[in-house]
């Protein structure tokens, strides 16, 4: 702290990110990363865009990709918003869609960035607690609120909420913004954007970090009724009128372009997932069902945070949370499939 700082950053409990250690030959399983790699036509795509016109800025609009979005869902560019990872979509989200004066409705356990939006702009967040399963149950959430944001998968349960059970929240919360964030939906779940035509009240957000493997570009987008999109950029607009640099343009419109490229990948992916599961299960562990691109999962002789370290102690990373009735538990990102050996054989040491 110092004498210079705004009260309002003394009073700040920021996010605090996944490791991303420097060493090299770790097996990185922490922050839910992609093992895959993006699209080549993304990595051409960029390089095709390294030249002059780097000096100008990019379109504002970002429009050639709220194109390329609105065709891959069937939609309207005005009801797509873009932003800097869908991290910075949510922000704009909690500041733009959220009642201030009323509590916003999120799960406990969940993302742990909900919380700290809730932070920084002065907005009262109330948690409801996951059933014992670490389920979402949808009555709770048809309770007085400003607002409801939940992952579908959640994370880091994995845990994903059928469909019907998502519209049921929708449905129960008509004066009030519902934000389904399905950043990790295409490992096995299903997407709510169909449900967006029916429901003026539901916002979906994704990002290309995860099945598009394109983390490092830092690219999200919102999807929904275009008076939700106008709130978003003009919320956008007051801090920063460029939602994406031109490299990023680029490489996301091409991302989209290579579906074959997303759905061998997100096979991949699913596959390797589904191996884990049952090794991990073998050695005694129980595993969450997970329709993400990682498991949450716990052993019941082992604490999870000395797992943690003796994984680490032998070069593998996965991320343990410091919380209640969670602290046993390790999230574990899926890998290759050289990484994911690696996991189970460096755990069968272990347990
Ligand atoms: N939502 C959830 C549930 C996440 O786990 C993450 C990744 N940390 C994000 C959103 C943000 O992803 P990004 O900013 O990379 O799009």
């Amino acid at each position: 702290m110092s004498k210079f700082w705004s009260p309002l950053v003394n009073d700040l409990v920021p996010y605090v990110p996944g490791e991303q250690p420097k060493m090299a030959n770790l097996v990185k399983l922490n922050t839910n990363e992609n093992p895959f790699g993006p699209s080549p036509k993304v990595v051409d795509a960029i390089r095709a865009e390294l030249n002059d016109n780097l000096r100008l800025y990019p379109d504002p609009e970002g429009e050639a990709l709220k194109d390329a979005i609105a065709r891959y869902h069937g939609l309207n560019q005005d009801q797509v918003f873009l932003g800097n990872g869908s991290d910075e979509v949510l922000a704009h989200i909690f500041y733009g869609l959220f009642q201030h004066g009323q509590p916003v409705l999120f799960p406990d356990i969940t993302y742990s960035f909900y919380p700290v939006y809730c932070g920084l702009y002065g907005i009262e967040g109330k948690t409801i607690p996951l059933t014992e399963s670490f389920e979402i149950n949808p009555d709770d959430y048809a309770q007085p609120n400003g607002g409801v944001i939940f992952p579908n998968p959640n994370a880091p349960t994995g845990r994903f909420l059928e469909l019907s059970k998502v519209e049921a929240i929708v449905a129960a919360n008509p004066d009030r913004v519902v934000v389904i964030d399905e950043a990790y939906v295409d490992f096995g779940g299903e997407s709510a954007i169909t449900l967006v035509d029916k429901y003026p009240n539901l916002l979906v957000s994704q990002t290309l970090s995860k099945a598009r493997s394109l983390a490092g570009l830092r690219v999200g987008f919102a999807v929904g009724h275009p008076d939700l999109i106008e709130a978003l950029n003009r919320v956008k607009n007051s801090f920063n009128s460029y939602p994406l640099d031109r490299l990023a343009l680029a490489g996301a419109v091409a991302a989209f372009e290579d579906d074959s490229w997303f759905k061998a990948t997100c096979e991949g992916v699913i596959g390797e997932r589904d191996w884990v599961t049952s090794k991990l299960e073998a050695l005694g562990f129980e595993v969450l069902p997970s329709k993400a691109n990682f498991v949450f999962t716990r052993h019941p002789d082992h604490s999870g945070e000395s797992l943690a370290r003796g994984l680490r102690d032998q070069g593998v990373i996965v991320r343990h949370f410091n919380k209640a009735r969670i602290d046993d538990f390790l999230r574990i990102t899926t890998g290759t499939a050289d990484q994911n050996k690696r996991l189970i054989e460096v755990l069968t040491g272990l347990v």
